[in-house]
């Protein structure tokens, strides 16, 4: 009996995976997951030579991409992503290709004889293998960047070009050919050539190596030396001026350079001011800038903001606010600019840190929504922090787990921003050290420098780290929709109290509020002697907590 109720479950639980897999199609999958692919190739640099034309809302160029090999052996397919409409001219590697072809916005490349050996990871780039894939074609254009993206042709309020791309989800195959997963970012970074007209100025991530002018044509050489996500190489077109300066950080001197439209450089010099302290504030609490070697910017452009890393996108209209609002409610996020330091937060959680996969995509913005939180404490005190975490709780749907489906490149629910920051506040309290909580987050930016990520990296470290088993608070508020609630009661001049709307096993202690006691609280019934006062006015938590508390009778 027993084993065919376990049979039955197990059916029963592969219905379930069928059935939540069926909305998503096998591109999905070629998409979002270490496919075969994928797996037996590592991408070590790209070149990216782009033209844009303008008039015709079209692009042509090439993509070469220096890649090592992981797993040995003949018969290689090798799956490059660029996206519908945008077609390969020609394919040119340093093996020989027996045929290509197309499904989707997908292309594999069929080595056929070529026999791979193993790269040796610290062999000379020059004796490893190289592709370079020649294409062209009028890419997605942008409905609403930067959700809703691809290439942006716009014009400025002038009306001269102005160009840029905004890609996270969406993916960078929107507009060159790649290895579209985040896994798999070039360990020796990425270059990115751009032709434009002599008379525009053509911005991109890293330092600019070089600029030729040919025949009423400008070429700009942007490098990295880092690694980088794909969606974060990004062009910036347009009537650009810029201004420099020179950071002292924890690293020694960062070089940082501003870029904006001709029109907006008064007001652009007074609030990029901010860029400097966003550093100061992060340098604090996460560690140094990851891409010292790579400068940073803040470049304006046609679109509200996005974390482009060492050349962090802004739209945010030179006002504070989240485009003049405060997303908490509470005042202190009219104190500075919402894209400045939200972006920026970035470089530390997303770009120096990055998952895997999209689904675990809370890492990145729950981080950096609290980062902003701890932006606002580095400025103006822990209440005004506090004040800020909390207030952003109105914005929480509890809709759909935090943790997205894996391998089919799809987001979990957009509370990964204000609930992921609750949570992280949450336990940060329930550590109840500043200063390990501190040291944890410095030590997330060290221990997993320009590395890739899965969410059990990261919540195994902070438990290990705080000394704390965090790991049903991680369950509860990232694979569950439920807030946990504390049911309380009195009998006599003692009070019960225990957790519900949890997690099998959930366990965290809370704090009443203004009490050093803790409430060891678990899914049982505990017991406390409590005072007259808290027997009149009732249980209250510390606002800290993300829970809800109840009375019961
Ligand atoms: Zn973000």
């Amino acid at each position: 009996m027993r084993k065919i109720l376990k049979t039955i479950a197990i059916i029963n639980y592969l219905l379930i995976i069928i059935s939540s897999n069926a909305q998503f199609t096998k591109q999905d999958t070629l998409r979002g997951s270490n496919g075969p692919g994928r797996d037996w190739w590592n991408v070590k640099a790209y070149t990216i030579n782009i033209t844009p034309d303008y008039s015709k809302n079209a692009i042509k160029g090439s993509v070469s991409i220096i890649f090592g090999v992981l797993k040995t052996g003949k018969n290689k397919i090798m799956q490059i992503d660029l996206q519908q409409p945008l077609k390969i001219d020609r394919i040119e590697a340093s093996a020989k290709i027996k045929k290509y072809w197309r499904e989707g916005n997908v292309y594999f490349i069929d080595f056929g004889d070529k026999d791979f050996k193993r790269t040796l990871e610290n062999s000379n780039v020059s004796t490893i293998n190289t592709i370079t894939i020649y294409y062209h074609g009028q890419p997605t254009v942008a409905k609403r960047p930067p959700w809703d993206g691809g290439w942006i042709f716009n014009k400025d309020a002038n009306g001269r070009p102005w160009m840029s791309v905004a890609c996270q989800g969406l993916g960078a195959s929107v507009w060159y050919p790649c290895k579209d997963y985040q896994l798999d970012e070039p360990d020796l970074g990425a270059s990115l050539i751009i032709n434009v007209p002599d008379s525009l100025t053509a911005v991109a991530n890293g330092h600019l190596l070089e600029k030729k002018s040919k025949n009423g044509m400008t070429s700009w050489t942007w490098e990295v030396k880092n690694p980088i996500n794909n969606y974060n190489i990004i062009p910036y077109i347009g009537k650009y001026v810029n201004w420099k300066e020179t950071y002292e950080g924890e690293k020694g001197k960062l070089d940082c350079s501003y870029w904006v439209l001709d029109y907006n450089l008064e007001k652009a010099k007074e609030q990029f001011k901010q860029a400097a302290q966003t550093l100061k504030a992060f340098e604090h609490w996460f560690g140094p800038y990851p891409f010292y070697e790579d400068g940073f910017k803040l470049v304006e452009a046609p679109h509200l903001g996005m974390e482009h890393q060492s050349a962090v996108a802004y739209g945010n209209g030179f006002q504070n606010g989240y485009r003049g609002r405060d997303l908490s409610g509470s005042g202190w996020g009219l104190k500075w600019d919402f894209i400045i330091v939200h972006e920026m937060g970035h470089e530390w959680f997303g770009n120096n840190i990055t998952t895997e996969d999209i689904a675990d995509m809370w890492v990145h913005e729950g981080f950096t929504n609290y980062s902003e939180t701890l932006f606002t404490e580095y400025y103006y005190g822990k209440e005004a922090g506090s004040d800020y975490c909390i207030g952003t709780r109105n914005n929480i749907q509890n809709d759909i787990p935090i943790i997205g489906p894996y391998g089919v490149n799809k987001e979990g629910s957009g509370d990964m921003y204000y609930k992921g920051g609750n949570m992280l506040h949450t336990i940060r309290y329930v550590i109840n050290d500043d200063e390990k909580f501190r040291a944890i987050l410095r030590g997330l930016n060290s221990t997993f420098y320009h590395k890739i990520v899965t969410t059990r990296d990261v919540e195994n470290y902070m438990s290990k780290q705080s000394g704390k088993d965090l790991s049903k608070i991680f369950d509860q508020y990232l694979r569950t929709t439920m807030i946990p609630v504390l049911e309380y009661k009195f009998t006599g001049d003692n009070m019960y109290y225990r957790w519900t709307n949890c997690v099998k096993g959930f366990n965290m202690p809370v704090k009443p509020d203004k009490a050093d006691d803790w409430l060891k609280a678990t899914t049982e019934w505990q017991t406390v002697a409590v005072t007259a006062g808290i027997l009149q006015a009732g249980l209250k938590i510390d606002r800290n907590f993300y829970v809800t508390v109840k009375k019961v009778e």
